[in-house]
């Protein structure tokens, strides 16, 4: 059974499937992504792979109807992919020479576009697990790539509140957001040719931070070839960063947000990503407990003006004032 069930009371699709509860531990020796597994090519830089567990799907089974005016539910519509960032089992994401992480954001553009293309998908979807905090059973470097079929619910709220402020203010939300944190100053970790990198004064975890462009750019694929050029550098700086906190591999959700593929217009939204990193310091980490799962009221334990620094910090001894 796979499909999505509507919740009339919060508004938005819970994906249902039973068939990931027959998914394999992925036995630490016989990584399927490394070359030779006979599941990836023998030789390739970066690469899309199909998800073996879809819980969305571009020919979705069908779906019994509930019979229930309250319950309503649908096919699963959608795409679920696995992208490689390179065939090297231990390397990060952070670790990935330039043109490598250059062939990665063209991959996302390719992906955004193609996925984005299909007209059961309204939202596509780029993030990146990392680390066994997060459930990440295979280590070797990869991110994922959902196609929803609807534009989900966190997104909704951030679009509106973009609009809202836009008719209001005649301004981009996130680019006041970015002026105010550069006006300020404590919170930036590092500033990047076009990308400015921080942790937002509204933080809820500890390590959290944006990367933001600063020229209004609503997808990854308006950004020019410098831009690319750039965007690349600040995210492998800043999972290097991370790693430095601890001197340990640094877990993170990692989440490119940006235009829904609709077909509607968002003047008023801005591409950025955002980093989510589980750890409060080096062996203690934040739960998502029940004050953030049944109120989405989160607590932050630390000063994100501090945890700025110490960040700052770091990628003044790796980097310098570059
Ligand atoms: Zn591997």
């Amino acid at each position: 059974m796979q499909e999505l069930r509507w919740n009339p009371v919060l508004k938005w699709w819970v994906m249902v499937s039973d068939s990931r509860e027959q998914r394999p531990l992925t036995p630490e020796k016989n990584c399927p992504f490394c070359p030779g597994s006979g599941k990836v090519p023998d030789s390739y830089d970066v690469l899309p792979y199909a998800n073996d567990f879809p819980i969305l799907s571009p020919h979705p089974p069908e779906v019994v109807p509930s019979g229930s005016i309250l319950y309503r539910n649908e096919k699963s519509y959608g795409k679920c992919e696995v992208i490689l960032y390179s065939p090297e089992h231990t390397l990060s994401l952070g670790e990935l020479p330039e043109d490598n992480i250059g062939k990665l954001i063209d991959l996302w553009v390719e992906k955004y576009r193609e996925l984005g293309d299909m007209d059961f998908i309204r939202y596509v979807f780029i993030f990146e697990n990392r680390g066994k905090e997060i459930g990440v059973t295979i280590i070797h470097p990869h991110g994922q790539i959902y196609g929803f079929p609807f534009i989900p619910k966190k997104i909704e709220l951030e679009l509106s509140s973009c609009r809202e402020y836009f008719e209001r203010e005649k301004k981009n939300l996130y680019l006041e957001i970015l002026h105010e944190e550069l006006k300020d100053g404590r919170r930036i970790v590092d500033e990047n040719g076009p990308f400015v990198t921080f942790v937002p004064y509204f933080a809820e975890y500890p390590y959290q931070a944006y990367i933001i462009p600063r020229e209004q750019r609503l997808s990854i694929d308006e950004f020019s070839d410098d831009e690319k050029h750039h965007l690349g550098r600040s995210l492998t700086r800043i999972v290097t960063i991370y790693d430095h906190i601890f001197n340990r591999e640094f877990p993170y959700m990692m989440c490119l947000d940006q235009k829904p593929t609709d077909g509607k217009d968002y003047p008023y939204y801005q591409f950025h990503i955002e980093f989510y990193p589980p750890l409060r310091n080096e062996k203690t980490q934040k739960f998502n407990a029940s004050s953030e799962t049944a109120s989405w009221t989160h607590g932050n334990p630390s000063s994100p003006e501090q945890k700025a620094a110490e960040l700052r910090n770091i990628k003044e001894k790796l980097y310098g004032d570059r």
